[in-house]
């Protein structure tokens, strides 16, 4: 009987944490969508950055993964923070 209850519970949990990732998910696209269309002029800019927010990119100075979107871009170079665009040159 509490075998049952808890595969019950870890099947609803389960369904609840797909849920909550697929509005998630569409909760994202659609303020990427949002913010796009409330800033046209940059809508090429921001659609290739939509493709690229899941690239992972190196900072040139210490090596660090971070994703492509939060990444600073110095000289074609990736960096993980400001500090570290300084640091390098
Ligand atoms: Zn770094």
């Amino acid at each position: 009987m509490l075998i049952r209850i808890l595969m019950i519970l870890g099947i609803l949990a389960l369904l609840f944490w797909v849920a909550l990732w697929f509005l998630r998910r569409s909760l994202v696209k659609w303020l990427k969508h949002a913010s796009a269309q409330a800033n046209p002029q940059a809508g090429g800019q921001s659609t290739n950055k939509l493709n690229n927010s899941e690239t992972l990119v190196k900072c040139a100075y210490c090596s660090t993964f971070i994703p492509q979107n939060r990444a600073m871009v110095v000289k074609d170079e990736y960096y993980c923070c400001e500090e570290h665009t300084t640091l390098s040159q």
